[in-house]
């Protein structure tokens, strides 16, 4: 076997060899610590048939270990500087497709056909460029890539938001997003110390797992989190009266709130953090008529 990337000599050497200064800005941390690398792809459950989508390769310390255990990987890099390191330091490895791209920019639908026909599984697994970590997954949920599963490395306070319960202090729209379409969870906390350069903060990796069934029908999912985020614009007060602050024309049509609460059969007293998925998919349904079916262009 290759010697690993990621050790700090080796990644040293790697940055030297190839004058590469970090860019803060695109979110460059980039994990020396082979044990963490190793945690990491045993929670991904890869195999011969399993595809693999990683997200910002940087110089591969991640992408040699999915090499290793995956049939094939495609990694999206930004940074057109780190496209020749990796042609170095992945030249051992001919199962990877490094394609110099935001991801952001990426049609997926068209990478999941043209990459991965023919394998059984599609996972994501990526060290995330921290200051784009939601847009990212909800690029891949809200665009029903068929992915069965994502083991991501972010920011520990995000990944706890995503994985937070009802009345909790994390719970928010972020975790009503997720939790709609994946089980989350912690699969491991990780130290500053296994980054180069350190983070300013604590990360963990995530696991999301495709849900078999969603926890409700909903008549319109861009809906629902739109009033799943209303609701917590003001986390102290109360579903009412953020409701009608966020609801297009919410303060002229207190009546509408009030019956589609009761028909929800949520107190308008409550707070949007005591709210379950299934109370926010109810909610939506039933203000959808009012606040949204028109602007859908449905005719009523
Ligand atoms: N996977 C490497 C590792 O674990 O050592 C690097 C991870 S580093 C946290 C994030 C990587 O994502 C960087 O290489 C950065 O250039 C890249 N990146 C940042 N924004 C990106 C974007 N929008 N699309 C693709 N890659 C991005």
């Amino acid at each position: 076997m290759n010697k690993d990337i990621a050790t700090p000599v080796r990644t040293k050497e790697i940055l030297k060899k190839h004058g590469f200064s970090f860019k803060k800005s695109l979110g460059q941390n980039f994990l020396i610590d082979p044990n963490v690398l190793r945690n990491i792809v045993s929670h991904a459950g890869l195999s011969e048939k399993t595809g693999v989508i990683e997200i910002g390769p940087g110089i591969g310390a991640l992408t040699e270990h999915l090499a290793r255990s995956a049939g094939k990987v495609v990694a999206f890099e930004i940074d057109g500087r780190l496209l020749p390191v990796l042609e170095d330091t992945l030249s051992p490895y001919n199962n990877v497709t490094i394609i110099h791209q935001d991801i952001l920019e990426v049609n997926l639908l068209e990478v999941m056909e043209e990459q991965f026909a023919e394998y059984e599984d599609v996972v994501v697994v990526a060290n995330l460029p921290y200051y784009v970590t939601t847009p990212i997954i909800m690029k891949f949920l809200l665009g029903k890539v068929p992915i069965s599963g994502m083991i991501i490395m972010m920011q520990k306070e995000v990944a706890d938001r995503i994985t937070a319960s009802p009345g909790t202090k994390a719970y928010g729209s972020l975790s009503i997003a997720i939790q709609y379409y994946m089980d989350a969870d912690v699969a491991m906390i990780v130290p500053r110390t296994v980054f180069m350069p350190q983070p300013n903060v604590e990360s963990a990796v995530l696991r999301l797992t495709r849900k078999e069934k969603l926890p409700a029908q909903v008549k319109d999912e861009g809906f629902l989190f739109e009033v799943s985020r209303g609701s917590f614009v003001q986390r102290r007060k109360t579903i009412f009266n953020n409701l009608q602050s966020s609801l297009p024309e919410g303060k002229s049509k207190k009546e509408q709130i009030i019956d589609a609460l009761n028909r929800s059969e949520i107190l308008p007293s409550r707070r949007g953090e005591t709210l379950s998925i299934e109370e926010f998919a109810r909610l939506s349904n039933e203000l959808y008529a009012d606040f949204y079916k028109e602007r859908k262009g449905e005719k009523s």
